[in-house]
């Protein structure tokens, strides 16, 4: 039996998703082997993330200062907007290097089933943003709560503006999954292949 404090440890890694018992007690172990300063820069990266990591005031992606590296950037096309679940699509779709346009995150999807409500979503900046822009692209997943999220900012978004171009980016990402799982060339097929909806 290991002492509490490695025990401590060990429940601790076990909290992170993937993580089993026995991955776990493996990075406990290692962590309890290694020189006091690899686990201090360890310690710090996790207390960094959590003082300095916040939400963009613009589109409510991750970024370290008040506005991200993508709103910040006056290369980018700010007329079209790329309506996503999580950071990490973002993350996914940049590594495509395909779009030139800005994002906005909604943390999260509509979902009856959960109890998530549009109010608990980042949908009304977008509907402020969505004034300035000329194309909205939905790109939530081809899930349930997906397809309800995307039927209602359309039937939002071209009330508040009739003008507006709303699309869906197309589907063949797995079924099921989120945008961050699909590789790079289905992101950039989903992306072209866009329809209106
Ligand atoms: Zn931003």
């Amino acid at each position: 039996m290991y002492p509490p404090s490695l025990r401590a440890l060990i429940e601790a890694f076990r909290t992170l998703p993937g993580v089993g018992e026995k991955t776990a007690e493996r990075y406990a172990l290692m962590i309890a082997e290694q020189p006091a300063e690899e686990t201090e820069r360890f310690a710090s990266a996790l207390m960094n993330v959590k003082t300095t990591l916040r939400r963009c005031t613009v589109c409510g992606n991750l970024t370290d200062g008040e506005v991200c590296s993508v709103c910040k950037d006056p290369q980018r096309s700010h007329r079209q907007i790329f309506v996503v679940q999580s950071a990490k699509d973002v993350a996914a779709m940049e590594k495509t290097a395909e779009y030139n346009g800005v994002y906005h995150v909604l943390n999260g999807l509509i979902s009856p089933s959960k109890g998530i409500l549009p109010e608990d979503l980042n949908i009304e900046r977008l509907t402020d943003r969505a004034k300035e822009a000329d194309e909205v692209i939905l790109a939530t997943s081809a899930t349930m709560d997906g397809e309800t999220t995307a039927m209602y900012l359309d039937r939002l978004l071209k009330k508040e503006y009739p003008q507006l171009l709303v699309t869906r980016i197309a589907h063949g990402l797995p079924a099921g999954g989120m945008l961050d799982y699909a590789d790079e060339i289905t992101l950039s097929h989903a992306l072209a292949d866009r329809r209106k909806m």
